[in-house]
């Protein structure tokens, strides 16, 4: 593996697994086209080709590396004396991490001779990622959205349709996101000839979980690098929100074999762990399978998937990636769950000490700092993941705060 891209840490075993995590329970005829991908992401990794063209496009395309910025008003805000270090992910390309992930399995794809992509997206960022790839390389694109969604997230129906991408309306089921990814799936099993499936988190069936992590590791690779220039050792803590995965385990990887980094997801909370409303699968579902990979997932119990609530619709999955279920059982990572209210408060405390207005799923990683801080030494170095920038939120705020910004 070239030294510029990738995790610098071990992925799934040769079943796709993460502990006991993971693996591909799909039908048999999903089975061919997940192989291939395999290979071909393989045989990428291994190629210096892929890595300088994927690096010559993060740099002059998303505007990589993304700064890491010293929050010295927020950190007096908190705990400890502690020192929190922002990596700011909300400054790439179309305003989140996600573009990360889309241009490198974009790339893929043209390694593998396709020239169609699709994509299931729920609130539409991932949506809007896919498009904005495919857009520049000239791919025919398809997205998967559940009617509800639609509805919900007009505005990124619009500009994947200006983004020359065909949006599929999806009336499956809740009509939400975990019906528009079956639809994406039925799709790709019949066009898998001419078309690559970018799946948009680090969650799902092998090889995704593992594509995903080593796609957005630059998040992690980065930081560490950032940190260890800045203060000339590593922090005590890296901490990032958690809906599928893939921001976490992008800042997380590069850190694992580094014992002394203790690593914190935020999970959403919604109204609270007690009310049922809420996304926080690692903390209060069990393991199961969903979308062919097994992970903990919330539901009945009958095991029947239970629909997730979280303010912030790029959080409100009911299952995780399987990699952050293994982290979670060896302890290797601690997950916490933030409520609606306490990312309302996070995104207030960034904006108001820093000038920065998080995305809402970001607020959560903030939401959490007085209590992650509380639990670290004195003066501990913290670096938080700013997945996303909150342009997108602000209609929503607004109806929630209400015109004062109170409330
Ligand atoms: C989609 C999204 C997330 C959640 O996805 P992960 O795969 O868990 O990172 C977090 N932040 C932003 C800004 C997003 O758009």
């Amino acid at each position: 593996m070239a030294a510029t891209t990738g995790s610098r840490t071990g992925g799934p075993d040769a079943l796709g697994r993460f502990g006991s995590y993971g693996g591909q329970y799909v039908p048999e005829t999903v089975m061919p086209a997940l192989r291939e991908l395999e290979d071909a992401f393989a045989a990428a990794l291994a190629d210096p080709a892929f890595h300088g063209e994927l690096n010559g496009l993060l740099r002059d395309y998303v505007g990589r590396p993304t700064p890491l910025w010293h929050a010295s008003r927020l950190s007096s805000r908190l705990p400890q004396g502690v020192r929190v270090y922002l990596k700011r992910e909300d400054l790439c390309h179309t305003g989140a991490h996600k573009i990360n992930n889309a241009l490198g399995q974009a790339l893929l794809c043209r390694r593998m001779g396709k020239t169609r992509v699709i994509a299931e997206t729920g609130a539409g960022q991932h949506g809007v990622a896919t498009a904005t790839a495919a857009a520049l390389f000239g791919l025919s694109c398809r997205v998967y959205m559940g009617r509800q969604d639609m509805e919900r997230q007009a505005l990124n129906v619009f500009r994947m349709r200006l983004l020359g991408t065909e949006v599929v309306q999806v009336d499956a089921g809740t009509a939400t996101l975990k019906d528009a990814l079956g639809e994406a799936i039925r799709d790709w099993v019949a066009s898998v000839e001419t078309t690559h499936y970018i799946l948009g988190t680090a969650a799902g069936m092998h090889p995704y979980p593992w594509m995903v992590r080593e796609l957005q590791a630059v998040i992690g690779r980065e930081a560490r690098a950032q940190v260890l220039e800045a203060e000339r050792r590593l922090p005590e803590a890296a901490v990032a929100c958690v809906g599928g995965g893939s921001n976490a385990i992008g800042l997380f990887a590069p850190f694992i074999p580094d014992a002394g980094v203790r690593l914190f997801g935020v999970e959403a909370a919604g109204h609270g762990l007690h009310t049922g409303m809420h996304a926080a699968s690692l903390t209060a579902g069990r393991p199961g399978v969903l979308h062919g990979s097994l992970s903990y997932v919330l539901q009945d119990a009958d095991g029947q998937v239970l629909n997730a609530h979280s303010i912030s619709a790029g959080l409100d999955y009911p299952g995780v990636g399987p990699e952050h279920s293994a982290l979670k059982d060896t302890g290797r990572a601690t997950y916490l769950a933030c409520t609606d209210a306490q990312a309302l408060e996070g995104m207030r405390l960034l904006a108001e000490t820093e000038g920065i207005i998080p995305a809402l799923e970001s607020a959560h990683a903030v939401g959490a700092l007085p209590e992650i801080c509380a639990g670290l030494p004195e003066g501990a170095v913290v670096v938080v993941c700013v997945s996303g920038r909150g342009d997108k939120d602000m209609p929503q705020v607004a109806r929630i705060m209400g015109g004062g910004g109170k409330p």
